[in-house]
């Protein structure tokens, strides 16, 4: 399909870009990152805004910054370039778990991480780590700056907390504890390869082998990415590996949930999936 006529402006500067959303109507402008989901809409006129606001000229805006403990990555950051990047690579394997089954290369190499994050999608593989991760969203209205956490952030499915006038302008993730086991798995539809259901895990192990610490969160298997905070207090204190009681504990979890049901996968089909998912990244973690 072709979209409804818009106006487009590619400016340099991001203080010329924020006057130009704070000046328009809400809804008016849409702005546009790596553009892999935007373009999609404007095409299927699921988003008819009157002008793109293209802020891929903003070199501001394709940085990333290591301030003591803290890694900043700027908006225009893309997928495949943070995936790159010596500090994830080392600090932040998670994001690399997930560079290799979120899209394909080249949506990697054009999609922006904060573009995933504003699309708040309910398959967002993305989303999911960094809710893990406790990333922290930059935001700025002209010249106000505030900042949001992830889990406040992303409020549904393709939900956010962005307010009218306002550009997201960095992601700030604290690089987790050294000792912290970290993984992101997901099943894959497998015509499409979107997530039935995906787990984010960080989980600190103490010496007598319980679970000292853990943030987990699902992607793809509830109406939108969101924390297991519910399980994450159950199992702290566990023993991880101890199966039986472990596999009891889930269990117990997931009938609290209430599950995506839709033609990609059944809401039964995809509680087994988190289930399992769990059980097995759980164990491996503690292992
Ligand atoms: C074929 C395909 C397969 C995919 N598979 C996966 C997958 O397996 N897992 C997964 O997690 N994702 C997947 N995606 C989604 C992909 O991750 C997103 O489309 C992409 O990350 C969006 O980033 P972008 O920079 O292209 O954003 P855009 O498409 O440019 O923008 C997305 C939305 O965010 C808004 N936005 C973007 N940046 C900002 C900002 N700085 N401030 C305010 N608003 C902003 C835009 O206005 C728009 O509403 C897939 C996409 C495609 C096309």
């Amino acid at each position: 399909m072709i979209p409804v006529d818009f106006d487009y402006v590619r400016p340099t500067d991001l203080a010329v870009a924020g006057a130009i959303l704070v000046e328009a109507a809400p809804g008016a402008v849409a702005v546009l990152a790596g553009g892999q989901s935007l373009m999609t809409e404007l095409k299927l006129r699921t988003r008819r805004p009157q002008l793109v606001l293209d802020i891929g000229g903003i070199d501001a805006l394709r940085t990333i910054e290591q301030v003591g403990d803290t890694l900043r990555i700027g908006a225009m950051v893309s997928q495949a370039d943070l995936a790159r990047h010596p500090v994830v690579q080392d600090r932040l394997p998670m994001l690399i778990e997930v560079a290799a089954v979120a899209a394909d290369p080249m949506v990697r190499r054009r999609g922006t991480l904060l573009g995933a994050i504003c699309q708040a999608d309910p398959t967002g593989d993305w989303v999911a780590a960094c809710l893990v991760l406790d990333a922290v969203v930059e935001l700025r209205r002209g010249d106000v700056l505030r900042e949001v956490a992830m889990q406040d952030f992303v409020t549904g499915a393709r939900e956010t907390g962005l307010q009218p006038g306002e550009i997201a302008t960095a992601l700030r993730i604290a690089l987790p504890v050294t000792g912290a086991g970290s993984a992101y798995r997901k099943v894959r539809h497998t015509a499409i390869g979107w997530s039935i259901a995906g787990l984010a895990a960080m989980v600190e192990i103490d010496p007598s082998g319980r679970c000292a610490d853990c943030r987990l969160a699902a992607s793809g298997a509830l109406t939108h990415p969101q924390r297991l905070t519910a399980l994450e207090d159950r199992l702290r204190g566990l023993a991880l590996h101890d199966t039986p009681t472990l596999a009891q504990v889930i269990g117990a979890a997931m009938s609290d949930l209430v599950f995506q049901d839709d033609r990609h996968a059944s809401a039964e089909h995809r509680g087994v999936r988190l289930s399992v998912l769990l059980q097995r990244t759980l164990a491996d973690l503690a292992g």
